[in-house]
């Protein structure tokens, strides 16, 4: 098995769960290969690690701040809708995105078509400009 695969079932090595095939062959593999010995020594040094922390009681109204919380966010989504969601209010916004877009156009394309007039005048110019010669 290659380091990447080793890499893939350490964690379920350390907390025992592979089947008896695969544990074998991490086993031996982590007598031969120094890189993933590491990564085994650090999953385990996090595993006592995590054993080791305290269990936390959490403050008597924290349910109650995270109800507030919740109820907040929800007000504000309300507000978001009433502003943003309804179609009357939606639909033109959207349109004047698009008329918006469209009159950039028009206002485009004509300057552009200016420029390819100067720019065909200065060729017709300079074409006569070589018969000449
Ligand atoms: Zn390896």
């Amino acid at each position: 098995m290659k380091c990447k695969k080793i890499k893939d079932y350490l964690f379920e090595y350390t907390e025992g769960l592979l089947d008896d095939k695969t544990k074998k062959e991490v086993k031996e593999h982590l007598g031969v290969c120094k890189n993933c010995q590491a990564e085994y020594k650090a999953i385990q040094e996090y595993k006592t690690g995590m054993s080791r922390l305290k269990e936390v009681e959490a403050p008597s109204n924290f349910l109650n701040k995270v109800h507030t919380r919740i109820q907040q966010d929800s007000l504000m989504k309300r507000i978001y809708k009433k502003i943003f969601v309804p179609f009357k209010l939606k639909f033109p916004l959207e349109l004047a995105g698009v008329a918006a877009a469209v009159l950039f156009f028009i206002w485009l394309s004509p300057s552009l078509h200016k420029k390819n007039k100067s720019m065909e005048i200065v060729f017709k110019l300079k074409g006569t400009g070589e018969r000449a010669e």
